[in-house]
């Protein structure tokens, strides 16, 4: 069970609630769901699990924006569900944007529908040679009339293919860097995109490969004005960031449980592997990080939630530091389940998995490190 004692300092009477109808609607409709072992079920369950989040009321935190409130919806998914973790976090990714500069036509159109559960969003930023260095994208996005048209490629996308809309970084000024970047929605029906191929995770995760081939779109489903992508993607991003931390201790939550009761229950050397100070030693340890993460975590969410407008170290940190912490927790946790720990059908094997990328994605620990670096020489308050 995840519980809010260890970090009561940061959340309201709210997140208790919302932790309390989550966890038991959690563990009615998606801990019971037969785990996705390939892409193709992986994709048809990210599909139906949109619609179970919507009708239990389970993406609300994402708009208005309750930071806290995401962080505990992704810590509940992820301990049960990784699967149900990522559809989570790609409404919020795909419908921000829209509620922070979309008009009302838009937000009405595709964002409300998606936190209803009724469509499925996507983002889609990266591109084949523009993964961390975002400002280098190339996919352009050319106006005509009163549409724009869109050429170029994405890769990495999580639910292509699977998705009704996608919010899509282009240049509109390739001479103008980061500056020239805009932020549209493309609805999934646009002409001349396609869903080029799936890419395949060993841990099911809907993902894959877009293209556009003088995609077509109406003018206003621009985000904001023409150069103000790159701004409202990485504002997205930052508010985000936390929660990918969060996904991270939730699963790092889950290893330490499934721990903790096999070495009670295991005997070797005559007594339980609970009884070895080797195994309590790496017990402890697993706790102190996961305790050290979740305080990184609902730090830079209450920050956020009490007005601060950007919290990039804070989410920098927590980001870096929960999934880093979180890897070495779920490998303990392997280990500690010996050979048993590595079959596909045990559940610290789909963790293990799970885990990995988000060591990468929405900025790889690498990055974090940098931006990190840069706040504490401009001399962080
Ligand atoms: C499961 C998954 C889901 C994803 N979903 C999405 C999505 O929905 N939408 C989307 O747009 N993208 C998505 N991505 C893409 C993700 O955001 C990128 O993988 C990430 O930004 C890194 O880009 P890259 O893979 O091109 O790696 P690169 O940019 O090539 O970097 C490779 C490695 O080099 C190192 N590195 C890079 N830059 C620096 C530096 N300046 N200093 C030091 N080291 C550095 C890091 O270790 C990094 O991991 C997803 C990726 C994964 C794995």
């Amino acid at each position: 069970m995840i519980s809010l004692h260890p970090v009561r300092a940061f959340v309201e009477d709210a997140h208790h609630a919302l932790l309390e109808r989550a966890s038991a609607r959690c563990d009615a409709r998606v801990a019971t769901l037969p785990r996705a072992m390939d892409d193709a079920s992986g994709r048809e369950q990210a599909r139906a699990l949109v619609g179970v989040l919507g009708a239990e009321r389970l993406l609300e935190p994402i708009f208005p924006l309750d930071l806290r409130g995401c962080v505990v919806m992704r810590e509940v998914l992820a301990r049960v569900s990784p699967l149900a973790d990522e559809v989570f976090a790609l409404q919020a990714l795909g419908t921000l944007p829209i509620f922070w500069r979309g008009s009302a036509a838009l937000i009405e159109r595709y964002a409300r529908p998606a936190l209803a559960g009724a469509m499925m969003a996507a983002f889609a930023m990266t591109e084949p040679e523009a993964g961390s260095d975002v400002a280098s994208l190339t996919t352009s996005a050319r106006r005509d009339g009163d549409t724009y048209v869109l050429h170029g490629s994405k890769t990495l996308i999580s639910n292509a293919g699977i998705a009704d809309f996608y919010v899509v970084f282009a240049k509109t000024d390739a001479t103008a860097g980061a500056r020239g970047i805009s932020c549209f929605v493309v609805p999934s029906d646009a002409p001349g995109l396609h869903f080029t191929r799936a890419q395949v995770l060993s841990a099911p995760h809907p993902l894959g490969e877009l293209s556009f081939a003088e995609c077509r779109v109406p003018a206003d489903h621009l985000l904001g004005a023409e150069g103000e992508g790159f701004k409202l993607g990485m504002s997205t991003l930052d508010a985000v960031r936390t929660t990918v931390g969060a996904a991270a201790t939730g699963m790092a939550s889950r290893a330490l449980e499934e721990a903790l009761a096999h070495v009670a229950s295991r005997k070797q050397f005559g007594a339980a592997l609970a009884e070895q100070q080797l195994v309590q030693s790496r017990l402890a340890i697993m706790a102190v990080e996961l305790d050290a993460a979740r305080l990184l975590v609902y730090r830079a969410a209450h920050e956020r939630d009490s007005g601060a407008e950007r919290v990039t170290l804070e989410s920098a940190m927590a980001k870096l530091f929960a999934t880093e912490a979180a890897q070495r927790i779920i490998d303990s946790a392997l280990q500690l389940f010996g050979g048993r720990g590595v079959l596909a059908e045990s559940v610290v094997d789909g963790l293990y998995r799970s885990i990995r990328p988000l060591r990468i994605y929405e900025g790889a620990t690498d990055v974090q490190y940098i931006v990190i670096a840069r706040a504490l020489l401009r001399g962080r308050d």
